[in-house]
């Protein structure tokens, strides 16, 4: 059986990146606090607590310590209240979302309501909303667009939560376009994520089988196995080697795998390993 690696498979450049601050961070010996998750995946954050960093779910006294803002962003009300704790701020925030953060600044500015197509429940819209004074509104591409919120507003400017699926979105500002007099949208899907969805648009069609790496928190994962599901229903969504069930490669003669932009490489190594495994225990004689 082949085992055909997506070559967009892995960690994106704005997880890199956060997580080189993270470690360089780690190894400077100060007193570091994430608030949260610095990215979506168990095995990451494990991995920087045990190189001495410390996750936090709310600020406390920050005299003394650095609070590293992770690859998500968070909103300004979060920013300001670490400087009044005293903390010293490490921003690693990924600069695909801290331009997002300028768009909504910069059009609520010019006077635009805001409008976030995203998750309402992720870091990541939550950083996006938290950088207005007004209120933004929130819309799940999943979900029938909210018109009771949409009426009467004239002018408008649309954003995009950076791992969501170009296809959802655009469906949902076409719509927007048509309901709002003045309305501008601005496709904020980073690249990373828009490479991804377009390979594997056309791996699940090609491969027998298709596994999907990455935590279940993943937004971006998420949208990967969807996607993949919809065109091979022999798709299955795994965190590690443990969760490989021997059956579900059965006859298959290919097996495609794909992982988010939060999965360390030596996950998908392990994977590929085990799976390496099973078929010769299979083929052995
Ligand atoms: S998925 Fe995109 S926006 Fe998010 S951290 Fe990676 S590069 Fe940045």
């Amino acid at each position: 059986m082949k085992i055909n690696l997506a070559e967009s498979a892995g960690f994106c450049f704005g997880v890199k990146r956060a997580l080189k601050i993270a470690l360089e961070l780690a190894r400077s010996g100060e007193k570091v606090e994430m608030l949260g998750d610095i990215v979506h995946n168990e095995d990451v954050v494990e991995g920087l607590k045990k190189a001495g960093l410390s996750k936090i779910k709310k600020l406390g006294p920050g005299k003394g310590k650095t609070l590293l803002i992770r690859a998500h962003g968070a909103c300004m009300a979060t920013i300001n209240l670490a400087n009044q704790l005293k903390y010293k701020i490490v921003d690693a925030t990924c600069p695909m979302v801290k331009e997002i953060h300028r768009i909504v600044t910069d059009m609520e500015y010019k006077g635009s309501r805001i409008i976030i197509i995203g998750d309402k429940n992720h870091d990541e819209v939550h950083g996006i909303a938290g950088q207005i004074t007004g209120k933004a509104i929130i819309i799940d591409p999943q979900k029938p667009i909210p018109l009771k919120e949409i009426r009467g507003i004239e002018k408008a400017a649309a954003v995009v939560q950076s791992t969501q699926q170009i296809e959802k979105t655009l469906e949902v500002a076409g719509k927007l376009e048509r309901l709002i007099k003045t309305f501008e949208f601005f496709n904020t899907i980073c690249t990373p994520t828009t490479l991804k969805q377009q390979e594997i648009k056309v791996m699940p069609l090609e491969n027998d089988v298709m596994i999907i790496i990455g935590s279940k928190k993943s937004a971006n994962t998420k949208r990967l196995f969807e996607i993949a599901r919809k065109l091979n229903k022999k798709t299955y969504w795994i965190e590690s080697k443990g969760e490989l069930k021997f059956q579900w490669f059965k006859g298959a003669r290919s097996v495609g795998i794909a992982s988010g932009a939060s999965t360390p490489d030596s996950t998908t190594r392990e994977i590929i390993e085990t799976i390496e495994k099973q078929q010769r225990v299979l083929n052995s004689p």
